[in-house]
């Protein structure tokens, strides 16, 4: 870095840590207190000001704030309280803050620099130029080398709905993500708005919308925006990773079925949902056949919505009883049944499908159709109950004590988010099984004490964060074409082979959020020995680790730390020109 660079940069900002030879050295006497702390007492001070913030939204202003003027000290903050930060700066806070986000952003980037790169239609003819013209807000001279880019339309937002360019930010909480939970370099991420505006009628006519207002285009127009927006992207930065985010459903198996052969590039809610409740979901399976010697062939899965996370983790899990049980395509599709909101999906409904849901539609039905959920769990028996849909309760107490009635360990993941969305709480779920239900949701609940035994319960939380740091890590290291359905499925896999003994003990279907830097080194060592094996990866340095243990040690040594780049290390002679 430059002198300027360690004197105006968010990145380089190190506050009243600096030293006064250094102050002396930026120019920056009489610009600060006379104080010289350490990193971990600016962090303490920073914890104490988020939380005498009353409300969530406050409180995730000011981490945006903070980490606009002091990289470095937010992701201290971030990394080392993840639990408590993780639900502020994504969901559900950020679901929040994106409907806000027209109100909050504009006041939070400082001037000539933004939060992430806003594209729109009517930008499609410069488009190279417009991202070449981006620099991120960390500010730092030299190259801008992005690694990972997070995109959004905004159409589908958490279980929002769209958003419209209040979306962005999903983009911009996402990324940080990456660089908390597999230490991604702040430097290299590249959030991305693309607005195609919206047809959300609120902010149609609000007067402080800040994106375009206009509806939507039709299917032509959209692919074909698209397409240049990332024949742009390809072309200034050739080796980014493209994740897309919070799509409508139908565009978002259109893309990632147009584009996962062609470009690196994956959609973390279909795919990322996959791996991660897959893997929640193989560890539920674990414990019920040790438990209650079930047998992991005899599950019968009902899905509760039918969009593109419904779908991706059914395609998830379809692809584990194949491999792992070898059951047939045929037999293992059979394990599924979807219901949309016009009920239980059937070849024979009457309505036309969606693309997506054409694959799950039952023939086996007998000319039956249900509606009510408790109609079809009565007709389906079914060992797992999967949420997906946004709707708030349908996992009422009746639906609940007929899966215990029916399943000794019945499995509830009721997975929408925010947690305002969520089909049933975790303590609703316990009451209503006798505490039988083997649970993880999409939010964290609190857990649960027994008011009879005073036993705490813990619940389990199908975080996507367990798979896209560690997946984007991966794939950013090992450098394959594309990532592939088997790279996906052994990130789940991976996960679901992380946990300790002790959490395995405690009858976790998830590792503690703790160790996720840990945990994202075995998602991201499994995605290059996978891209080594079929012969995609392109990393000379990852062809040649041998075994195991060395790739999880390089994945490890390339994760980015908040204590790197900071005073701490490198006071001595960082600061010639
Ligand atoms: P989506 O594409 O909009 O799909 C929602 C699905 O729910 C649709 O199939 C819809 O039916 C169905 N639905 C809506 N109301 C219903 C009702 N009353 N009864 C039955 N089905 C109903 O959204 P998505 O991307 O799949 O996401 C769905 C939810 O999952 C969101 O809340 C999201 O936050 C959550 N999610 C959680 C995780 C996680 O925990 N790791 C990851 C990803 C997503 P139609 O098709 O008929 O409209
Ligand atoms: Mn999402």
């Amino acid at each position: 870095p430059t002198t300027k660079d360690m004197a105006t940069s968010p990145y380089y900002n190190q506050g009243i840590t600096l030293s006064e030879a250094s102050r002396a050295k930026l120019g920056l006497r009489g610009y600060l207190p006379s104080a010289v702390e350490s990193l971990e007492k600016q962090k303490e001070r920073a914890l104490i000001m988020l939380r005498s913030k009353k409300t969530s939204l406050d409180k995730y202003i000011f981490l945006a704030h903070l980490r606009n003027t002091n990289t470095h000290l937010f992701y201290k903050l971030t990394c080392d309280e993840l639990e408590e930060i993780a639900p502020l700066i994504y969901t559900p806070t950020v679901g929040e803050a994106c409907l806000n986000y027209s109100n909050i952003y504009p006041f939070l980037a400082p001037p000539g620099s933004s939060d992430g790169l806003y594209l729109t239609l009517n930008d499609l003819p410069n488009i190279e130029e417009i991202i070449r013209n981006y620099r991120p807000i960390t500010g730092q001279s030299g190259g801008f080398s992005p690694e990972i880019a997070v995109i959004s339309d905004g159409s589908r937002i958490l279980g929002l709905g769209d958003l419209g360019v209040n979306g962005m930010g999903i983009p911009i909480g996402k990324l940080q993500l990456y660089v908390a939970g597999a230490g991604i370099d702040p430097r290299k991420t590249l959030p991305i708005l693309l607005d195609l505006g919206t047809n959300n009628k609120k902010y149609l006519e609000d007067p402080l919308y800040v994106g375009l207002k206009q509806t939507r285009p039709d299917e032509d127009t959209f692919y074909s925006a698209v397409d240049k927006v990332l024949a742009g992207l390809h072309t200034v930065y050739p080796d980014l990773l493209i994740q897309f985010e919070d799509w409508s459903s139908e565009h978002a198996f259109g893309l990632l079925n147009k584009y996962k052969n062609k470009i690196l590039t994956f959609n973390d809610d279909i795919q990322g949902t996959g791996a991660v409740i897959l893997s929640g979901l193989m560890n539920a399976i674990r414990k019920v056949e040790s438990e209650s010697k079930v047998a992991p062939k005899d599950h019968r899965i009902v899905f509760y919505g039918a969009g593109s996370a419904a779908v991706g983790v059914a395609t998830q899990i379809q692809e584990y009883f194949q491999t792992e049980y070898n059951m047939t395509e045929d037999e293992a599709k059979k394990v599924f049944w979807l219901v949309d909101s016009k009920g239980m999906i059937t070849q024979d409904r009457g309505d036309k499908l969606a693309n997506h849901k054409v694959y799950y539609a039952r023939d086996d039905n007998n000319g039956k159709q249900f509606k009510e959920l408790t109609d079809i769990v009565d007709y389906v028996k079914p060992t797992v109950l999967i949420g997906l849909s946004s709707s708030t309760g349908a996992f009422n107490s009746k639906v609940l004590s007929r899966l215990a009635e029916l399943n000794k360990q019945p499995i509830v993941f009721p997975l929408s988010n925010p947690a305002s969305q969520a089909e049933c709480t975790f303590e609703q779920a316990m009451e209503s099984t006798n505490n039988s239900v083997v649970f993880a949701s999409g939010t964290a609940f609190p857990p649960y004490t027994d008011p009879k035994t005073g036993e705490i319960h813990v619940p389990g939380q199908g975080n996507n964060m367990y798979i896209f740091p560690g997946l984007g890590l991966g794939a950013v290291l090992a450098h394959p074409k594309l990532i592939s359905n088997s790279m996906i499925y052994s990130a789940a896999k991976a996960l679901a082979n992380s946990l300790t003994p002790e959490e395995r003990g405690q009858g976790w279907l998830y590792p503690s959020l703790k160790r996720i830097r840990a945990v994202s080194a075995d998602v991201a060592a499994a995605v290059c020995e996978t891209a080594c094996q079929e012969n995609l990866a392109r990393s000379q340095i990852i062809t040649n680790l041998k075994t195991h243990d060395e790739i999880v040690k390089h994945v490890t040594a390339n994760m980015w730390s908040p204590t790197q780049d900071t005073a701490a290390d490198t006071r001595q002679d960082v600061y010639q020109e």
